[in-house]
């Protein structure tokens, strides 16, 4: 071999060496960053564990704060707000009744036939609307007119031909938002929330600002009760199944309401009722104790929104932001290592990833996670998405939803332990005695991460079955109603109306 030749090997032999080194180097530098990736969501995992035990944590906590909240005005993060609902709806109704529902996603007007029998469908119509955004911030002359107006034009379409009486009508008016009642038709707003801002409206009674709009309109329309929407729903729950005891909202907040011995609302000495129980509406979305498993997300989250230290249980439960939670810890692992090549800048916009999104990538069924990359692209922008990237971000919705469903389902286990219908004793039979029966206990639950998140409500039974044991659980029935909080509280209005 010539030496030029023997140069060249050497040459070659080397820088074949040197590019093996720069990719391997490359590999090892890819790996220790894929490696900062895996402990972002072992973190994220150990810090959203749910473990039965902790859960049992999270029960008795939810018991004790809602002793706390009856026990005294301010005695705790539980509000524990009267309701003066007494009665529930039974079946045996009458007439025609109007619902009008004020904080939802929608603005809705219903109307609802009753015929005296409990029947399984219930004849009803339904107008819903967005609220025209600029109401949200206006004067209450103005948010009230919108909504009398609303019910006039419902009403002027019945027409000649309907059989509704000319009589003064009886409406009902769900209004999602913490009211301090007076009676079960009056009750003063404590705050606004969920983007109302509407001057002039707090402490200000929201039935008589409705009453006096529809007065103005010319309608002969007379708010017979004053409702949240949980209490709808409790009652729709009720009218259906008379062993409904409590009612569940998951929709874009959370809240829970239930029926209450009222010589267990200590709070308020002398209250008496002829059935002796009354609906107290938690505001459980407000709940926090220290069993709570806590991030920093979720800390990070409360900081930098509006409302700080205030509904701790619902930013980790809702769906308001269970994709905001998601949305956290992609950006961190992103900003940790070149998961996504690039950090898109649109990961640092908040709530840019809705629950819904989130929900469709938790729930790809696609083998190669095709939904997953789609909405990856569409949202944040981040072009192509190798698979165990996907398969990463997937884990992180699971993780999310899971943590935020079990606690769901240990509130619920909470309310039934301070009603004595957690099995754990003296259910019907007195304590000690075995053998005592379990009574049958239904939970009206409503809201759309809970009937459209499959995974979210699979989530809340695996949990409910491990909190109480399946012997105990199977006498726990969790019901879904369909739009009780307006329906509902049309019932209500029959149930109220002079
Ligand atoms: P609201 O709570 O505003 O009265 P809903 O009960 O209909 O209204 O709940 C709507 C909320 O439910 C949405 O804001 C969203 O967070 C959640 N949601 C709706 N559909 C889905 C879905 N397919 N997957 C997950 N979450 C959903
Ligand atoms: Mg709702």
């Amino acid at each position: 071999m010539g030496r030029v030749a023997v140069g060249l090997a050497v040459t070659v032999a080397v820088a074949a060496c040197a590019v093996a080194a720069v990719v391997v180097g490359r590999r090892v530098k890819s790996r220790r960053k894929w490696r900062k990736v895996v402990n972002v969501l072992r973190e994220l995992e150990e810090g959203c564990d749910t473990p039965v035990g902790r859960l049992k944590q999270v029960v008795d906590a939810m018991a004790v704060e809602m002793h706390a909240g009856l026990a005294s005005e301010g005695g705790s993060k539980l509000k524990m707000l009267l309701t003066f609902v007494d009665n529930l709806p039974n079946g045996t109704e009458r007439g025609t009744y109007y619902a009008l529902h004020l904080g939802g996603t929608n603005f809705r007007v219903l109307r609802v036939h009753l015929n005296g029998q409990r029947s399984s469908v219930l004849e009803h119509d339904v107008e819903r609307q967005p609220i025209p955004e600029h109401l949200m911030t206006s004067t209450s002359e103005e948010l009230f007119d919108f909504i009398a107006s609303s019910l006039k034009e419902f009403i002027a379409k019945e027409g000649d031909g309907s059989n509704i009486s000319t009589n003064r009508r009886e409406l009902g008016f769900t209004f999602s938002f913490p009211v301090k009642q007076m009676s079960v038709s009056s009750g003063i707003l404590i705050k606004w929330t969920k983007g109302f801002s509407v001057v002039n409206m707090v402490r200000r009674d929201v039935a008589a600002c409705l009453q006096e709009a529809l007065a103005r309109k010319g309608l002969d329309v007379h708010v017979a009760a004053l409702v949240n929407d949980t209490v709808g729903t409790l009652a729709l729950g009720h009218y259906h199944d008379p062993d409904t005891v409590a009612a569940i909202i998951i929709g874009t907040g959370t809240n829970a309401c239930y029926l209450e011995r009222i010589d267990a609302i200590i709070k308020c000495q002398g209250l008496l009722t002829a059935s002796g129980r009354m609906v107290v509406n938690m505001e459980w979305g407000n709940f926090w104790s220290s069993h709570l498993p806590r991030t920093s997300y979720d800390i990070d989250l409360d900081a930098e929104s509006p409302n700080p230290n205030d509904q701790g249980f619902e930013k980790m439960i809702s769906g308001m932001y269970l994709g905001d939670i998601v949305r956290r810890v992609i950006l961190r692992m992103s900003m940790e290592s070149d998961m996504f090549e690039l950090i898109s800048p649109k990961l640092k916009i908040p709530f840019i990833l809705r629950t819904p999104l989130m929900a469709a990538m938790h729930e790809d069924n696609s083998p190669d996670l095709r939904e997953v990359a789609r909405i990856l692209k569409e949202v944040f922008e981040i072009p192509e998405v190798p698979m165990k990237a996907r398969k990463i971000v997937v884990k992180v919705c699971d993780v999310v939803t899971r943590r935020a469903a079990r606690l769901a389902a240990a509130g619920i286990v909470g309310i039934l332990k301070k009603i004595g219908r957690d099995g754990s004793g003296g259910i019907t039979g007195g304590r000690g005695r075995s053998n005592t029966k379990m009574r049958r206990t239904v939970v009206a639950i409503e809201g759309g991460l809970y009937s459209s998140y499959s995974l979210f409500s699979e989530y809340l039974h695996e949990a409910l079955n491990e909190i109480l044991g399946e012997e105990i659980a199977k006498h726990v029935i969790i019901k879904v109603t369909e739009d009780g909080s307006g329906i509902g509280t049309a019932l209500l209005a029959a149930s109220y109306s002079s």
